[in-house]
């Protein structure tokens, strides 16, 4: 029989996808550069970790691990639900944000769509329009934020999906209200704008737009949030959608079976009510954003503020160098390169002494490079 590779066997719309790849692990760097303590401040992750409800609540979920879940989070939904003033049938769960990102494009994008995206932006977006076969329409951002009118310009008869991360990830910018309002009224009928607003829980700004309004208003609008970051959950996986009936509706047929699983399910419900955790994150992240703001400006880098918990800096020099020899240090953050942005690097805000590491090792690095 004739030999066939694998590669002839995968859809032709997946040819050029590139698969995601991950800033490296803890795990990773201890056994590669053999260093006992490694701090990670490159994947926005939460520096106090779960709330510790959150883990009591796990762990007594664990022992009814031989059950499957509810698959429809029934408890957490009616929860979440009712915090937003929304019906449980305008919200949906599943295995993170990403694949909630997923299952947007499974469920509405067709071959050949468009799918508008700012640049630089959040790496799935681009990755889900083209397993779909979708077309990527990217749009540069203005004064790293999302250029909304230049968005609408952009708009034609095939685009289906329009996504805005806000804040967005990497530069940790927002857009307002009344800039979103103004784009809602002329974003035509046979498209979706998806708000991914994995941070919006950091949001101080109150010109934030409260979007869940467009659900109320009809709008095709998608809301996607996530348990990852603020709630600290990001190893249990659980992110959810929020929109008007008829879209969520569509994006159920498109969910397997219990995306959700036990473990995440009761996680999720004890950190959503542990405001004291969550008031405890916030005052450590804007310490930390403090401290780094007057070390960048100590040390001459500009920096873009922030709405979040990672600060996008310019480091005036390659920042995959940087990165690699803070790696040898044992510090792990991520390179501006993967957004074209070279001389940049993405910090998520860590613990004082994180931080305070952080800024020693970057600052031997950069003293290093501007005398050699
Ligand atoms: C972290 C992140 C997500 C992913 O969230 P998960 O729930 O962990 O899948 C989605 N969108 C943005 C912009 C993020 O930064």
């Amino acid at each position: 029989m004739k030999k066939i590779s694998g590669k002839n066997l995968a859809r032709p719309e997946i040819s050029d996808v590139i698969p995601y790849i991950p800033g490296k692990s803890i795990e990773e760097v201890k056994r590669v550069y053999n260093i006992k303590e490694v701090i990670k401040l490159a994947s926005n992750e939460n520096p106090l970790g779960p709330s510790p409800k959150a883990i009591e609540a796990m762990k007594r979920a664990l022992e009814s691990s031989h059950l499957y879940p509810e698959s429809d989070s029934f408890t957490l939904r009616k929860k979440v639900a009712s915090f937003f003033g929304i019906n449980e049938d305008e919200l949906i769960f599943s295995t993170g944000a990403e694949s909630i990102i997923l299952m947007i494009a499974l469920a509405f994008l067709c071959k050949d769509e468009e799918a508008i995206m700012g640049d630089p932006s959040f790496g799935d977006y681009e990755i889900v329009t083209k397993i779909m076969g979708g077309k990527v329409v990217k749009v540069p951002l203005r004064d790293f934020t999302y250029d909304l009118p230049a968005i609408a310009d952009r708009i034609t008869s095939r685009t289906k999906l329009i996504f805005i991360c806000n804040p967005n990830n990497p530069t940790g910018t927002i857009v307002t209200e009344e800039q979103t309002d103004r784009f809602m009224e002329i974003v035509p009928p046979h498209c979706i704008v998806v708000f991914d607003e994995a941070y919006a829980e950091f949001v101080k700004n109150k010109d934030y737009p409260k979007t869940v309004k467009y659900i109320h208003n009809q709008k095709k609008v998608i809301i996607v949030r996530t348990f990852s970051k603020i709630f600290g959950l990001a190893g249990a996986r659980i992110g959810y959608a929020m929109g008007p009936k008829d879209l969520i509706e569509i994006l159920r047929k498109v969910v397997l079976p219990f995306p959700v699983n036990r473990v995440a399910q009761a996680g999720a419900l004890a950190a959503l009510e542990d405001k004291e955790f969550t008031d405890k994150v916030m005052e450590v992240i804007e310490q930390g954003k403090q401290y780094l703001y007057n070390q960048f400006h100590r040390l001459g880098l500009e920096y873009i503020p922030t709405n979040t918990n990672f600060i996008f800096v310019n480091l005036n020099m390659n920042g995959d160098e940087v990165c690699e020899r803070l790696l040898e240090k044992g510090i792990i953050i991520r390179p501006g390169s993967m957004w074209n942005l070279p001389n940049y690097v993405r910090i998520t805000i860590g613990k004082p002494k994180e931080n305070e590491m952080l800024i020693k090792a970057l600052e031997a690095i950069l003293r290093d490079n501007s005398v050699s």
